[in-house]
């Protein structure tokens, strides 16, 4: 079964002063800009606010990482005091997901302007934290209406983050090869998206304006975001919402150790798949073949320098066990307890 989402999504190069006409196409007469106050996005902000003029009504510039809920309750003050009709945000998954919820709550449409990889802006997932928790749910209600890619808002991510927000996006292809929801399509996105990941990453490592591969990394952000609102995720998400919501790890970077370690221990209820990955991504072996990748460009290979303490190795791995959720082989608490410190030590997987 696969069902189609339903968000318009225009993609290309130079593509912001477009957002005012999706804004008036979704009926929006009373703007309010969303973004994280981050001054590398301050000019992107600056030309958004121009391109939508006198539509803008209000603007909240204090997004944070998952989506405190005070954070949401203030700019809701604000949304309705200013009588808000549609939310329109510029920036990664952090303001993503604050568009999110503050839709979640009022039912407002949502236009999503991304400038990271990470794929929220065509989910209809939601996460957020209270009193330190994080909690996950979906709904249609969730979905963004409209997402404008602008490949021209990516040339400034620093390559370091576009090499971890990219690693983030192949996570949700290589966890949707192996979902048991995946369907044909999902599985030609994935494929696609580890292929153009594999081309991009590398290129981008020697040139970080390299108009081609910005567009072929942002296309297989939207190709992978896909994926992850059209299947369910497993073991590498699993860990990943772990070590983010309870140890206070960051997201891509986080991501980007753990993917190789999750694949290798997936790798032999996977065999197909992981073959699939590794032809997709022109290595002899999909877990060697994505730490690799990593290590060429840069890219975190340790928890140990992300700041995790490895004697909390074994609590993650007792709380990544504590709910059963579907995921090619069998979970148990040794086996994801090696799996971490593999990945805390940085070991190439075997
Ligand atoms: P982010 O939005 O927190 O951004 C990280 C940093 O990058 C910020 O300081 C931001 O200002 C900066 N930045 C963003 N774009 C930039 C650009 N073009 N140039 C320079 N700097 C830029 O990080 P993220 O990785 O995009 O998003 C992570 C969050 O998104 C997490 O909370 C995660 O849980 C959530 N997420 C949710 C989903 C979902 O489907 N619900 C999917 C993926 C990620």
């Amino acid at each position: 079964m696969h069902t189609a989402s339903p968000s318009r999504v225009v993609f290309g190069a130079g593509t912001l002063p477009q957002v005012r006409d999706e804004a008036e196409r979704l009926g929006g007469s009373r703007v309010l800009l969303l973004s994280d106050g981050s001054p590398v996005l301050r000019k992107d902000t600056e030309r958004l606010r121009e391109v939508l003029g006198d539509l803008v009504v209000a603007e909240f510039d204090g997004a944070a990482m998952h989506t405190p809920v005070e954070v949401t309750e203030q700019a809701l003050d604000l949304l309705r005091d200013q009588r808000v009709d549609c939310l329109v945000a510029i920036g990664g998954g952090s303001t993503t997901g604050l568009a999110k919820a503050l839709a979640v709550r009022t039912d407002l449409p949502q236009i999503i302007v991304p400038t990271t990889y990470a794929g929220s802006e065509v989910t209809p997932v939601l996460g957020e934290t209270a009193d330190g928790r994080k909690v996950t749910r979906s709904s249609p209600a969730i979905l963004p209406n409209t997402v404008v890619y602008d490949v021209e808002l990516t040339l400034a991510l620093p390559i370091a983050m576009s090499v971890t927000s990219g690693i983030n996006a192949l996570a949700h292809a290589v966890e949707a090869l192996y979902s048991p929801d995946a369907d044909p399509v999902t599985d030609a996105m994935a494929l696609e998206a580890v292929a153009a990941i594999g081309r991009a990453l590398p290129t981008l490592h020697d040139n970080p304006s390299d108009m081609a591969a910005r567009a072929e990394l942002l296309q297989a952000a939207w190709l992978s975001g896909n994926c992850l609102g059209a299947v369910g995720m497993g073991l590498h998400h699993k860990l990943c919402h772990t070590l983010g919501g309870t140890f206070g790890l960051p997201h891509a970077e986080t991501h980007t150790v753990i993917l190789p370690h999750a694949m290798a221990y997936n790798a032999p209820a996977a065999e197909q798949t992981m073959e699939r990955i590794a032809h997709a991504l022109g290595a002899p072996d999909a877990p060697t073949g994505v730490f690799d990748l990593i290590r060429q460009v840069g890219g975190p290979t340790s928890l140990r320098d992300l700041g995790m303490a490895e004697a909390d190795l074994d609590r993650a791995a007792e709380l990544a066990t504590a709910q059963p959720y579907p995921n090619p082989r069998e979970l148990t608490r040794t086996g994801l307890a090696d799996l971490l410190r593999d990945a805390w030590h940085g070991h190439r997987p075997q």
